[in-house]
């Protein structure tokens, strides 16, 4: 009893240190501690980046700017512009401050990029999907979620933040979602949540299908498009479009993060739906909202994407060139039809020394990913080929990865399940 007190002093007067070290030298002991590298973009040479701690210039492979938007001269320009006319930030909450016109013209535009009444700007892709999920729970008493077991930890919190109950589904698994539809109560409310395409293994989901159960079960559908969004359908504007069921989804949820270039997070709806939200969501509400020079940058970027579409055919070469030579060279990846490239390695510690030895030899950067964001045992790298990767890049890459995997000896497992 007398020692236990004495600990709690002792552990007061350190200010919990120990425990806070403890629990770094477990993730470590697990392999899963991490040090983030010091890098600065160059804008005009991505995907080049320089080291901070060296100078070294190193290609990024695993950047989630998948058309460089982010360094184009006007977006660049376009944010400028807006920071020179409005200054750096936007000054508070929109329910207090107001709006900016500039966040007004970004969510008409991304309102009438996925052919829905309106939108809604939020600070990330995360806050987006955390907040208006748990939002819909305090919209719709007595909501079931149906949520995909993969989805995004956004998308988990959210759920969980809503206290409403959930049927978690079968990754990409129809009978499976089928299943956890039948079990409950026709009259209650649903939501069906899911991912266009799943960052972590590059497969698409069952879009079509899902949206047919949505219509037998009365559901509502809610996606998530932050990995697809600016890369496919006729206009850029996602996977539903490209299957021609965007009109079919209720809530269509993206960033300004990945492929647009710059920063936040949206959803896109009727206007009942966003105007609820709206007047609902904490993580709207009670947060400052993007400064009026990122809705400009993102604006430009967007429109661009709606009219062009030479940078996505060309990132689509890219893609398709890298895999083929993987293929060539019996490199193992997840087959599927996105421009995501994740190569197992299956062990923390080789995956780890991999992305070590292919930035030290071969100036490639590329994060290793261990758990807990993918499964234990399907540790992989994940490449993510851009229009400004030349073929050069390709054919240095691939020949840099048959190096690598001969000196570690790296031997694939069979990829079944990732
Ligand atoms: N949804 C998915 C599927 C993601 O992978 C991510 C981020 O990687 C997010 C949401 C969060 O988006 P953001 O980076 O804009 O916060």
């Amino acid at each position: 009893m007398v020692w236990h007190i004495l600990e709690k002093i002792y552990k007061l007067m350190t200010r919990y240190k120990e425990d806070f070290t403890k629990h770094v030298l477990s993730i470590r002991e697990e392999g899963r501690y991490r040090k983030f590298l010091n890098l600065s973009r160059s804008a005009g040479r991505f995907p080049y980046s320089t080291l901070e701690d060296n100078g070294k210039e190193v290609i990024m492979w695993c950047i989630n700017d998948y058309l460089g938007m982010g360094q184009k001269e006007f977006v660049i320009e376009a944010a400028v512009k807006t920071l020179r006319s409005m200054g750096s930030g936007a000054g508070g909450t929109r329910n207090i401050g107001g709006n900016n016109s500039k966040i007004v013209e970004l969510e008409k535009l991304l309102a009438r990029f996925h052919n829905k009444e309106s939108a809604l700007v939020f600070t990330s892709g995360y806050v987006a999907n955390d907040t208006t999920l748990s939002t819909l729970a305090k919209i719709l008493p007595d909501l079931v979620f149906f949520s995909d077991e993969d989805n995004h930890a956004s998308i988990i919190h959210g759920i969980r933040n809503s206290r409403a109950e959930k049927r978690i589904y079968k990754h990409l698994d129809i009978m499976s979602l089928r299943k956890a539809l039948e079990s409950v109560d026709i009259a209650r409310p649903k939501v069906i949540v899911f991912e266009s395409v799943y960052s972590m293994d590059g497969l698409e989901s069952p879009i079509e299908e899902i949206c047919k159960l949505a219509d037998e079960f009365n559901a509502m559908t809610y996606i998530d498009e932050v990995h697809t969004v600016g890369l496919y359908g006729n206009n850029g504007s996602g996977i539903a479009n490209l299957r021609g069921c965007a009109d079919k989804i209720d809530i269509i949820q993206g960033t300004l993060g990945k492929a647009i270039g710059v920063i936040g997070g949206y959803i896109s709806a009727s206007d009942e739906i966003i105007e609820a939200i709206r007047l609902s969501a904490p993580g709207f509400i009670f947060t400052t909202a993007i400064s009026p020079s990122t809705a400009a940058a993102a604006i430009a970027s967007i429109e661009h994407i709606d009219r062009n579409s030479e940078d996505r055919k060309l990132q689509s070469d890219r893609v398709n060139l890298l895999k083929n030579m993987l293929r060539k060279e019996n490199i193992k990846f997840i087959e599927n039809n996105s421009h995501i490239i994740p190569i197992i390695i299956g062990d923390p510690i080789l995956a780890k020394k991999a992305s070590d030895m292919l930035l030290n030899k071969y100036s490639i950067f590329v994060q290793h990913i261990n758990f807990p964001t993918v499964p234990k045992g399907t540790e992989r790298l994940r490449f993510t080929p851009t229009p400004c990767h030349t073929e050069d890049m390709v054919f240095e890459l691939v020949k840099a990865l048959t190096d690598v995997f001969t000196i570690l000896k790296i031997k694939q497992k069979e990829i079944v399940a990732a």
